[in-house]
């Protein structure tokens, strides 16, 4: 079964474009083989070049890259020490120094730096492609793109009105031309290496989810064409999909260590990662590849979870003997945080430099302490974009990241409309914001009743600033040790906020809290049906749902729901009418009469009931929100099985 990249429907004719090693040697003359490389290299760095004006600067980024690969030492410079040296035709040199580059490169942990080998090949091409003056065949109507390997490069150059979907036999979900897809929003599979062989060039394909049907029947594509409608219409309708999920419990951490506790824990992301530790307690400041290995590796254990990693924290107590700083009288309130950051200006593009590269192993988010004033976000997000520019330069391009604010000061607080203008997201960092909003040292002894005093002011911030967040769009997180204070987990998020993020230690407890509070019934779906959402997670439209029996809505309208544990809910007030003998599905009637169904994973019935609890029997009555059954997340995805788990109204 192929995978997908960017999920979606698409139905078009095929246009096969050429695979590597289509194009032929032809008769070049050897005499001049230095010269026709240098030409062909030089006429397409410039049509890189003029694909690269354009606003688009994501695309822009990415051409810059493919010209710098150009450039790189191994490939087009070593094809013409193989002309001169060893007599071999331009288009031989280029294949030749092309598969020495690759090899080189696929062997890389990185894989960032592995995928860098399909761009390779894709350049390979161009450049044959100019040597022999073979004009490649530029589709003038829709079409589904399919190779067996397709260049970012060659996507870049075609009209994009007529690119409906793209196959690829070779791929990744990280690789360019899946960012690309993604942009664009063109539905695009991969790993159909095979099924790709018998695609005759023009032959009608439907690419559906994760499936690629070759010349489908009438039924089969008029069904899958009104799903696609539906599901555009969806998009687009002005009734929106609201999502509220639940409060996420995110684990914060202080080292890698602790990264792959919260992993161990079962945490859904991490919402703090300082990083302090690589700076204090040494002479010297760390290189930009030390810092690279932590965050590569934090980022790698943590997957596709969402790890949020704060820049340097360096001030008031946080000294760091190596850091040329005068001795401030109140340092707590002198150059400390980002303001440390944007005054070694050096220094932090090193701790930048390292998490853009560290981004393309995981999904890291960057995180800003101490920001007080909106001049020192637009200082830090232009020192952001300069660092990945420079990157992208050497010829490393990685993912644009979020960037956050960590709201720890009254005055951020009254800026957060400005700030959640410009941030990914908030974070509060109530330890500070205590601090700075009671005027009470955070390390103070005795505190007496002013901390106690404290938490209603601190809870108006919070709500001041998450009502800012909300409004621009953003979500909030608190990160501070308030989040898993017994006391407020439920005042917390009352006042709006999205995730706690609390030490490893009190991951548990705060969800159990957290649960509590909001007893189960925050996440809505508007459409397709309304209905609570039966776990917490990412939501998937039906067409995502990766088995044909749910996306075909066959079983009905559905929706994913990819849990973020193993947790299931009844979705709505009504009767369990049915248990599924192997425990992972469950039936109920709502109490208005509606047959939901909810499936726990995809084939999860080969489990014959291993991993699965359930918590109800058939003919009780449960309220929205009552615990169906617990599910061993680790235990299906061991299995290699799908935790996806699907709501159907069965009607
Ligand atoms: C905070 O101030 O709440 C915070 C999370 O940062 P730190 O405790 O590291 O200062
Ligand atoms: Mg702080």
């Amino acid at each position: 079964m192929a995978k997908t990249a960017q999920a979606g429907i698409a139905a078009a004719r095929a246009f096969i474009t050429e695979r590597p090693g289509d194009v032929p040697a032809g008769d070049l003359e050897k005499k001049d083989g230095v010269l026709l490389l240098k030409e062909a290299v030089e006429g397409l760095k410039q049509s890189l070049l003029d694909a690269s004006e354009d606003d688009d600067k994501e695309k822009a980024l990415m051409l810059q890259g493919q010209i710098l690969l150009l450039d790189e030492p191994g490939f087009t410079l070593r094809a013409e020490e193989l002309v001169r040296d060893q007599g071999l035709d331009p288009v031989s040199a280029i294949n030749a120094a092309g598969n020495e580059l690759e090899e080189k490169f696929l062997s890389n942990d990185n894989p960032y730096i592995k995928g860098r080998a399909a761009d390779i090949r894709g350049l390979e091409e161009e450049l044959a492609a100019r040597l022999t003056g073979r004009k490649r065949e530029e589709p003038n109507e829709d079409v589904i793109l399919v190779g067996d390997e397709i260049s970012p490069a060659f996507l870049l150059q075609l009209d994009r009105r007529f690119i409906k979907g793209i196959v690829t036999g070779k791929g990744s979900a990280t690789s360019h031309l899946a960012v690309l897809a993604g942009n664009y929003g063109i539905p695009y599979i991969y790993g159909s290496a095979e099924a790709i062989q018998d695609i005759p060039d023009g032959s009608l394909l439907l690419i559906d989810g994760a499936k690629l049907i070759i010349d489908p029947d009438d039924e089969t594509l008029k069904a899958a064409l009104k799903r696609k409608e539906e599901l555009d219409a969806l998009k687009t309708s002005t009734a929106t999909v609201t999502v509220k999920t639940r409060t996420r419990i995110l684990a914060n951490a202080g080292s890698v260590a602790d990264v792959e506790a919260a992993v161990t824990a079962g945490a859904p992301g991490i919402g703090l990662m300082r990083t302090e530790f690589l700076f204090l307690e040494r002479d010297t400041e760390p290189s930009e590849d030390e810092q690279y290995e932590v965050y590569s590796r934090a980022a790698e254990l943590m997957g596709d979870r969402e790890l949020t990693i704060r820049t340097m924290d360096i001030g008031a107590d946080k000294k760091a003997s190596w850091l040329p700083m005068k001795d401030e009288i109140n340092p707590a309130l002198g150059c400390r945080g980002s303001r440390v950051s944007l005054k070694f200006r050096e220094i932090f593009k090193k701790q930048l430099r390292a998490l853009l590269r560290a981004g393309a192993c995981g999904n890291i988010s960057i995180m800003l302490p101490m920001i007080t004033s909106v001049w020192e976000l637009d200082d830090a997000l232009s020192i952001i974009s300069e660092c990945r520019e420079e990157l992208c330069r050497e010829g490393i391009s990685c993912p644009v990241p979020k960037v956050g604010v960590l709201i720890e000061t009254p005055a951020a607080v009254m800026m957060a409309q400005e700030l959640a203008g410009k941030a990914d997201f908030f974070s509060i960092g109530t330890n500070d914001l205590a601090q700075y909003a009671m005027a009470l040292d955070r390390e103070s002894e005795d505190p007496g009743r002013y901390e106690e005093s404290g938490l209603e002011p601190l809870l108006r911030l919070v709500g001041l600033a998450a009502k800012a967040a909300h409004e621009n769009g953003i979500p909030v997180c608190v990160c501070g040790e308030l989040a898993g204070n017994e006391d407020a987990v439920a005042k917390l998020i009352e006042a709006g906020v999205d995730r706690l993020s609390v030490s490893v230690s009190k991951l548990e407890k705060t969800r159990l809290l957290a649960y509590e509070a909001e007893k189960a019934a925050t996440v809505h779906v508007e459409k397709p049906f309304d209905i609570k959402a039966p776990a917490d997670g990412e939501l998937f439209a039906m067409e995502e749902i990766p088995d044909p029996a749910f996306s075909s809505g066959s079983l009905g309208k559905c929706i994913g729901i990819l849990p973020e544990n193993g947790s299931v809910y009844a979705p709505c007030d009504g009767t369990v009418t049915g248990i599924a003998e192997t425990g992972h599905a469950i039936t109920l009637e709502s109490n208005d009469g509606r047959s939901i169904l909810i499936h726990v994973g995809i084939d999860t019935v080969s489990l014959k009931g291993k991993g699965f609890d359930v918590k109800v029997k058939k003919g009780e009555k449960v309220n929205c929100g009552s615990l169906l059954l617990e599910a061993d997340l680790t235990i299906i995805q061991n299995a290699g099985l799908s935790p996806m788990i699907i709501l159907s109204d069965t009607g």
